[in-house]
């Protein structure tokens, strides 16, 4: 690629990538230094200390259905590098002087001058090639007396079952603070983007970079007996309505009616000329109302101003929750539901400028594709669809009269067609606007044949196991085939439903399992230079019809490979075997590893250094060691093969190079460390429960996912596993229930006209039985003028999220301690700009909106998270899962992982409890993370999302220990405990109905540990007392006085 075209499709958009990049090396075909070249050219040429972005991915080699429009994945900016700010920072300042105002953002409206080529940015939503290349928006004349045919089915997709899944990302361990230089370095450090950046330099914590050295004065929380607080609520959205907003967008005009019983088209048409002469409502309208909201009115919850050195208790009791976007009622009792889609900023500053001085991230975190209860689905032969952009039809579109409607997204007018009159769920014709289109903002739609590029394929399953001798040895083998057995008719699919089996050690193997046969047969291939496929049709076979050899296959695997001694493993060729095979029909690829891989394409080397100590230097290796995996991955995702690698091992693995075949083909990665059938019984529990999910949870297949938004918005980056094929258009050949995404967005035109933006993902796939489905959600957010507002909207949690990703892409594009430093800038930046511009008096303290009082905390937590501390030694896999699990899980199980939930449990009560289906679920209150909070006398749960741990104290009641665990005291508690007996008294019930009934609410398996102070496990335990300050961490105290100090400078 040469570096124009990579300039004109930054230009054109920012960039995307696919991820962060970890795999820098792709992005220059050749090499393995991973040298910027370019980065001159499109970066800032202050870069600082850190390397550099990765660059723009040159390679493709995917194929595109027919036509899509192709674009390489391209560079990833934001955390690609530190940006100007960074360098500006770094070198003004030896000292922490941080904080020159705004400097780092030049020109309040202009983009950074690094921002690449200067050739204006897209207008994302403007890409209009949908989901489909087929015509679009059909003429939907013909006949049109007739009613479409309609079902508009409430279909459950099916309860979330429990299970769990990946790793140990949660437990976290203290790093210290980088103390390092006063650097700065900011996330958001790409142009258009995000959020503003952070900018100053930031400042080492307190504490020398060694851990040794307590931080100076200040008390430690512990003793800090003065603040303690009221616990307040967290994230209380703003007011309720703004007053000049009209009910209803669908009819927003002052005068018009909201109700649908009116006939609209006369008062509508009186007033459409003015009206709508403005995209949206206008300004004047708009201002003085929020206005009045945000300074005038009395202070909102989430303005309340809080002294964080002195309010000691900020935990909510139970969950913490989204705020609620300020929109009229009506309008947010359609809006997307959180759990699916969240803003960063649930109000939308007006401007890139605005933005820039909140110094906080925009950005939006979907589960698109998460197991709902209710999705209402329709089958249409006419999906309705903007013209011009190719929104889909929702609840935020205006109707100006039956027979036009006004997209919410780039403002053209649009014919409402015929058959959208009638509507199936009333039986009654002329009220479009109560369609459930136009009634729901998740829908999901069975499409017409124009939404497909070729016939659906059938869902396809190839198993990729390693069979060497250390895998066998492992016993890992029993469960995949017994599991595979047990739930063989649960596999999502129909009469077209194919599987296939390959293993491999030194040679590949595959298995003929062609009807007729009375075995299997296999069939071995040792040209692992040149791997090829054997046989060319039964290999895959129709499951229904070739059940028993598949059964009998899985039955005879495990012995077939007892006695082997072979160490080898040749995954890579195992891997290009298995995409020759699944590539005339995509599908879904398993794969088993449980070693380094040592043979053929893909080799790898160890690389990890040992007891590598990260107090002061950088952990290396956090980047692929070879593009194999990558480019193989990109050919898996041009041929809708979506590949799921589940690496079980003792050793070093390698998974930052391994993980990339799952990350750009939108496929998972589950990782079992230690895993071992009879040594480590916790771990295989947790896998046999994530098998079972993971067979039997939907899956989509040959997906994209696009996200569109309101004109003047635009997508910057993506996070999550997948391949980026145009600006808002993701490849994902599998899209399964579990995968979160994050989009950092920019405001490149001000919003100025407009009172409310919205978002609109759409997830068009094929689902298990062949159908054609397109589900889309839509977000509609308000726009504000304010700094107070945009702070008052702030979603901690999401932000948090967000700069978890956005840190991740930093940690491998350039270095840990950047990441780090810009974590805690991030906390500093945006409580300055809350200090300086929106508080009207200022009060000595360290200052928040109670909206934001739980961010410090939460960035601690980052810092002290497996995936970016320092100071004690973490396993490179381990870290590397850690980052995986950042940018992949759904913001709701990632926050546990990030901020694990600790709670007494031998006093439960049935106060304030639920009650679900019969039981009752005790709900005990959640408390801060400190040892502190523990006692002697008592027992507790620490739940980190993929562990639980249940802590007995030495002096726990006898009563509990015998009624709970089953022993006679404290000294009989066995080393290791995995389980809770049932026991049939109330004390067990009670935790154990509290216990099931916190992993039903995730789709992978928290193993349980019962530790008392001798358990080895105890400093995983005390790991996540982030609160608490260790060897090489801050506390959370000491934390905070470090930002005060940054802060007040
Ligand atoms: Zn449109």
């Amino acid at each position: 690629m040469s570096n124009s075209g990579f300039a004109s499709q930054n230009g054109a958009g920012g960039t995307y990538t696919n991820g962060p990049s970890p795999n820098p090396v792709a992005f220059y075909p050749s090499n393995q230094g991973y040298v910027p070249p370019t980065q001159a050219a499109y970066m800032n040429s202050m870069l600082a200390k850190a390397p550099t972005p990765p660059g723009p991915n040159t390679s493709h080699h995917q194929p595109l259905p027919v036509g899509m429009t192709q674009h390489s994945p391209q560079p990833v900016s934001l955390h690609a590098s530190p940006n100007h700010r960074t360098a500006q920072a770094a070198a003004s300042q030896s000292s922490p002087s941080p904080l020159l105002s705004n400097s780092y953002y030049q020109h309040p409206q202009q983009p950074p001058s690094w921002q690449y080529g200067g050739t204006p940015p897209p207008v994302a939503n403007h890409v209009s090639s949908s989901l489909s290349t087929a015509p679009q928006q059909p003429s939907y004349s013909s006949g049109t007396s007739t009613p479409p045919v309609f079902q508009n089915t409430m279909q459950p997709v099916g309860p979330v079952p429990p299970y769990s899944s990946l790793s140990n990302a949660a437990v976290s361990a203290a790093p210290a603070l980088n103390a390092v230089a006063p650097q700065t370095h900011h996330l958001y450090g790409h142009p258009p983007t995000a959020g503003p950046a952070a900018m100053r330099g930031t400042p080492p914590p307190p504490g020398p970079p060694t851990a040794a050295v307590p931080p100076p004065p200040l008390a430690t929380h512990n003793d800090a007996g003065s603040y303690s607080t009221p616990p307040g609520q967290i994230n209380r959205p703003v007011g309720t309505a703004y007053p000049s907003i009209q009910p209803t967008l669908y009819q927003s005009m002052p005068g018009m009616q909201t109700s649908p019983h009116m006939h609209p088209t006369a008062q509508l048409s009186s007033a459409v000329p003015q009206q709508y002469q403005q995209p949206s409502f206008s300004t004047a309208q708009l201002s003085p109302s929020l206005a009045g909201l945000s300074l005038h009115s009395e202070t909102p919850e989430a303005l309340r101003v809080v002294n964080l050195l002195q309010e000691r208790n900020l935990l909510p009791s139970g969950t913490v929750t989204a705020p609620t976007p300020c929109l009229p009622q009506d309008l947010q009792k359609v809006n997307c539901s959180p759990e699916v889609f969240r803003c960063t900023l649930t109000s939308i500053p007006q401007t890139q400028s605005l933005l820039n001085k909140a110094k906080l991230p925009l950005g939006l975190l979907l589960h698109p594709f998460k197991d709902l209860s209710q999705l209402p689905v329709v089958t249409s032969s006419n999906i309705v669809r903007c013209r011009s952009c190719r929104t889909y039809i929702n609840p935020f579109v205006t109707f100006m009269d039956q027979r036009k409607w006004k997209c919410n997204l780039c403002y053209r007018v649009n014919d409402v067609p015929e058959e959208f009159m009638y509507n199936p769920v009333s039986r009654s014709y002329g009220s479009p606007h109560k369609r459930p289109e136009v009634q729901n903002a998740t829908i999901e739609f069975i499409a017409p044949s124009e939404y497909m590029l070729r016939p659906p394929q059938p869902a396809v399953y190839l198993f990729v196991l390693d069979v060497s001798h250390n895998a066998v040895e492992t016993g890992y083998l029993d469960v995949v085939c017994q599991s595979l057995l047990d739930n063989i008719d649960t596999l999502p699919g129909d009469t077209r439903t194919k599987i296939g089996f390959i293993t491999f050690d030194s040679t590949v193997h595959f298995y003929n399992l062609q009807e007729g046969l009375s075995q299997p047969q296999m069939l071995i291939v040792s040209d692992i230079e040149d791997v090829f496929i054997p046989l060319s049709d039964s290999l895959l076979i129709n499951l229904k019809e070739g059940k028993e050899l598949v059964q009998d296959l899985l039955k005879s695997m495990p012995q077939m490979f007892s006695k082997t001694m072979e160490t080898q493993s040749a995954l890579g060729p195992a891997l290009q075997a298995a995409f020759k095979l699944l590539s005339p029909t995509g599908g879904r690829m398993s794969v088993f590893q449980t070693q380094l891989p040592t043979l053929g394409a893909g080799a790898l080397q160890p690389r990890e250094e040992p007891s590598q100590k990260a107090s002061a230097k950088d952990i290396q290796h956090l980047a692929p060691a070879t593009d194999f995996y990558k480019k193989l991955a990109l050919d898996c995702s041009g041929q809708q093969v979506a590949v799921d690698l589940f690496l079980l091992s003792a050793q070093y693995c390698d998974l930052a190079s391994l993980g990339c075949i799952s990350r750009y083909s939108a496929g998972s990665v589950y990782y079992y460390p230690s895993y071992h059938n009879q040594h480590n019984p916790s771990q295989t529990e947790r896998f046999q429960k994530d098998l079972k999910r993971y067979l039997t949870r939907k899956v989509g297949f040959e997906a994209v996912m696009r996200i569109r938004c309101t004109k003047g918005l635009s997508i910057h980056t993506f996070h999550g596993n997948f391949f980026v094929r145009s600006t808002d258009l993701l490849s994902l050949p599998n899209v399964n229930p579990d995968a979160g995404f994050a989009v950092q967005m920019s405001i490149d035109e001000n919003l100025l006209d407009m009172q409310a933006v919205s978002f609109q993902a759409a997830l068009l796939y094929t689902s298990s039985k062949g159908e054609r489905r397109i589900r889309v959600h839509t977000l509609c957010l308000p726009v504000v003028n304010s700094l107070s507002d945009i702070f008052a909207g702030a979603d901690v949690q999401a932000v948090t999220c967000l700069l978890a990703s956005m840190a991740v892409d930093r940690s491998v594009s350039a270095s840990l301690s950047d990441a780090r430093d810009a974590l805690t800038n991030a906390a500093i930046d945006s409580l300055t700009s809350y200090r300086t511009s929106v508080l009207t008096i200022q009060q000595p303290g360290l200052l928040a909106p109670a909206c934001l009082r739980l961010f410090p905390l939460y960035v601690l937590a980052l810092l002290k998270h497996k995936a970016f501390r320092t100071g004690n030694s973490t396993r490179l896999d381990d870290r590397v899962f850690a980052m995986c699990q950042l940018k992949y899980q759904p913001l709701e199980y990632l926050m546990l992982m990030v901020h694990p939930a600790l709670y007494r449990v031998d006093n439960l009560t049935d106060e304030g409890a639920l009650n679900v289906n019969d039981r009752t679920i005790p709900q005990p209150r959640v408390l801060q993370l400190s040892v502190e909070k523990l006692s002697r006398e008592a027992a507790f749960l620490m739940d980190s999302g993929t562990a639980m741990y249940l802590w007995i104290g030495r002096n726990c009641s006898p009563v509990f220990i015998t009624e709970v665990l089953g022993v006679q005291s404290y000294a009989a508690i066995p080393q290791s405990m995995n389980q809770l007996p049932e026991l049939d008294t109330a004390e067990s019930s009670k935790i154990r109905a509290f216990i099931d009934w916190l992993r039903e609410r995730r789709p992978f398996y928290p193993t349980l540990h019962i530790i008392r102070d001798e358990s080895q496990l105890k400093s995983d335990f005390m790991q996540n007392m982030i609160e608490d300050r260790t060897e090489s961490a801050l506390s959370y105290y000491e934390f905070l006085l470090h930002l005060q100090q940054q802060v007040s400078k």
